[in-house]
């Protein structure tokens, strides 16, 4: 079964990576999407974020990335998915997962929506928390895969500079 682990991922975190390790245990193959959306204003673009996720990823041989646009459900459908993998970290997430789940639905039938809950030690990671702490020259190496880590501090040497 192939499953379908959308997002921004702008940049990816390691409680992606470890949805992603344990997404992959659990599914013949899985397809990290990363949704070109302008309107977010994305500090990386689809292509970097692309080979950050394939560079941590490496080691996974049942996990590939792609970029799409559009609806999830339409991606879903043109790669003979059978399912859209989410993850929650807390309460916060649960109202908005569950809208889009209940539109997913409503356009796609077939297409299920499985959640995974996130690892504790990283359930308070977000991209846009990494992002605020490496802007200020916080250490972010716990948060992210090291070639992430190195992206970010290019960026934000760069900017400040
Ligand atoms: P989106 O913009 O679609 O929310 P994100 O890149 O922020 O995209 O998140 C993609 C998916 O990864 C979402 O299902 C989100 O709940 C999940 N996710 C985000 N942060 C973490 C984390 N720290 N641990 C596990 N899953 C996470």
């Amino acid at each position: 079964m192939q499953v379908l682990y959308p997002g921004s991922f702008d940049p990816l975190t390691l409680g992606h990576l470890d949805l992603i390790e344990r997404g992959a245990q659990m599914f013949d193959r899985l397809v990290v999407a990363v949704l070109r959306n302008p309107s977010k204003n994305p500090c990386f673009s689809v292509e970097q974020r692309l080979a950050q996720i394939r560079s941590a990823t490496a080691h996974l041989g049942n996990v590939e990335a792609a970029g799409f646009d559009g609806l999830t459900v339409d991606f879903a459908k043109r790669t003979a998915t059978a399912a859209i993998l989410r993850g929650l970290r807390a309460l916060s997430d649960f109202d908005y997962e569950l809208q889009i789940a209940h539109t997913n639905k409503s356009l796609a039938p077939e297409l299920e929506t499985l959640f995974l809950a996130t690892a504790t030690s990283h359930s308070f990671l977000s991209s846009s928390v990494v992002k605020e702490v490496a802007r200020f020259g916080g250490n972010v190496a716990h948060m992210v895969p090291e070639g992430v880590a190195n992206d970010l501090s290019r960026l934000f040497n760069r900017t400040s500079s």
